[in-house]
């Protein structure tokens, strides 16, 4: 199928030509026909399936077809929620970039963590289309420097990793400021009771449209496993990089405290390398991916919130320097390389310490995953295992809310800090208990 054959607008055709597009993914072929003709959507699509182009076309397309009047301000008229400030700069940047043929569609993005007031002049200046967290939206509305009575096309994106970042109440709070006659899409990439219960509130007999899970489609990601001892990690690492001559590579640790110690190191062996995490302010995020993207660093070490939705196009290398508590992590961070279309590299090193996380994983992605040791880095067997010390959880730096209850403890996004999530029943995991009692074997 081409895009010619989706019914968008030629300005929108010459744009997804320009960006290389030959041809819709799945969830676009599916998802632009039914925005189109106003339907409410339940799309079941991860990063990397591009499913952000597949709302934001018929998006643009639809807010072009019927352009506000001349005089006064321009009124919201679709709204992105999103759950992380990355995510939202990234999205934001998208819609530009796919409306930049259009007559003047304005966009903005809002987040906390910077200037509140630079926005609040912005939004003066009339929006059509916001991307937000939904923190610093509800912000916004308390100081009525919003206005959501014009919507017409709510997208909630990513909404599971919203719920389980404990924005449920404040997407209800933004619910009852949008006018009861919209068009709703909301994108998750698994549809847990949840959110089912939460869609079966507020959409309209939705069509539901699910695309080949990343896990499933991950043909194009090489995965392996490196066993490592604990205290050799670092030096395997600096190894892989500098032996395999890699350029660019995403690093996740578990805690921010581990990202920075991590990134310290590599740049003490004269590899550059930057960490970015929810205790680093936005604008030194925001220039740790630039430099990433621009090759002037050649590692950027991340946790799984910082990393969330990060578009890095054809990220060769993703290291799992340690493997994340919650299994379904793992997909979410290999997805970052072998996007649409090329090929990538995830490579895990593991320790004694995390055998039940990997089992745990292999289990979710039903298969086995390579084990390679690395010459010079055999195991110890004399090492035992030790439980896994969860990173401090940011307390002193969280801003909560004193009227916005949350489940997973922190409220990360966009007024709190990213604290290594540690989803509710799974402090002490099964995982985590069970190996330390066991040896390294395969
Ligand atoms: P997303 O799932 O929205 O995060 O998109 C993942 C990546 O796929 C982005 O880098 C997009 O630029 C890219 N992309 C989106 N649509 C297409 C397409 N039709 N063909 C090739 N690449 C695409």
């Amino acid at each position: 199928m081409s895009f010619s054959a989706l019914g968008l607008r030629a300005e929108l055709l010459l744009t997804v030509g320009e960006q290389g597009y030959t041809q819709p993914t799945p969830i676009q072929a599916q998802a632009i026909p039914a925005v189109l003709a106003g339907r409410d959507l339940m799309g079941g699509a991860q990063t990397g399936t591009g499913k952000t182009a597949g709302f934001t076309l018929p998006l643009l397309h639809k807010l072009a077809e019927q352009p506000v009047g001349a005089h006064g301000r321009t009124p919201v008229r679709a709204l992105i929620l999103v759950p992380t400030r990355e995510l939202a700069a990234q999205v934001q940047a998208s819609v530009y970039t796919y409306g930049k043929h259009l007559p003047k569609i304005r966009s903005l993005s809002v987040y906390g963590g910077v200037g509140f007031h630079p926005q609040v002049q912005a939004l003066k200046r009339g929006i059509d289309i916001l991307v937000a967290t939904p923190g610093r939206l509800l912000d916004h509305l308390q100081q009525r420097t919003v206005d959501l009575s014009k919507v017409q096309v709510l997208v909630l994106d990513e909404a599971d990793r919203m719920l389980d970042m404990g924005f449920l109440p404040d997407i209800r709070k933004v619910l009852a400021h949008l006018p009861k006659q919209r068009q709703n899409l909301l994108f998750s990439a698994t549809f847990s009771d949840e959110i089912k219960r939460l869609a079966d509130g507020f959409m309209h007999e939705p069509l539901l449209i699910e695309v080949a899970r990343r896990n499933a489609a991950a043909e194009l990601i090489e995965q392996r496993v490196c066993p490592v001892d604990r205290e050799r990690k670092k030096d395997l690492l600096a190894h892989l990089i500098t032996s395999g001559d890699w350029k660019q590579v995403l690093v996740f640790t578990r805690t921010k405290h581990g990202a920075n110690n991590l990134a310290e190191k590599l740049v003490k062996s004269g590899i550059r390398a930057d960490a970015i995490h929810g205790n680093k302010s936005q604008p030194a995020r925001t220039r740790a991916l630039t430099e990433f993207k621009a090759g002037k660093i050649r590692v950027l070490v991340a946790t799984d919130i910082a990393a969330r939705g990060l578009d890095i196009d054809e990220l060769p290398h993703v290291v799992n320097f340690e493997l994340p508590h919650v299994a379904n992590d793992y997909v979410h961070r290999i997805g970052r390389t072998g996007r649409a279309g090329s090929t990538g590299e995830a490579v895990s090193l593991v320790c004694v310490d995390e055998l039940g996380l990997l089992r745990d994983i292999e289990r979710l992605i039903k298969r086995e995953i390579k084990k390679e040791i690395v010459p010079g880095f055999e195991i110890d067997p004399r090492i035992k295992a030790e439980p896994i010390v969860q990173g401090k959880r940011g307390g002193s730096q969280q801003r909560r809310p004193s009227n916005a209850p949350h489940k997973a403890g922190n409220r990360p996004g966009n007024r709190g800090q990213n604290a290594p999530r540690q989803p509710a029943g799974r402090a002490g995991s099964k995982s985590s208990r069970d190996s330390g009692r066991r040896a390294f074997s395969y």
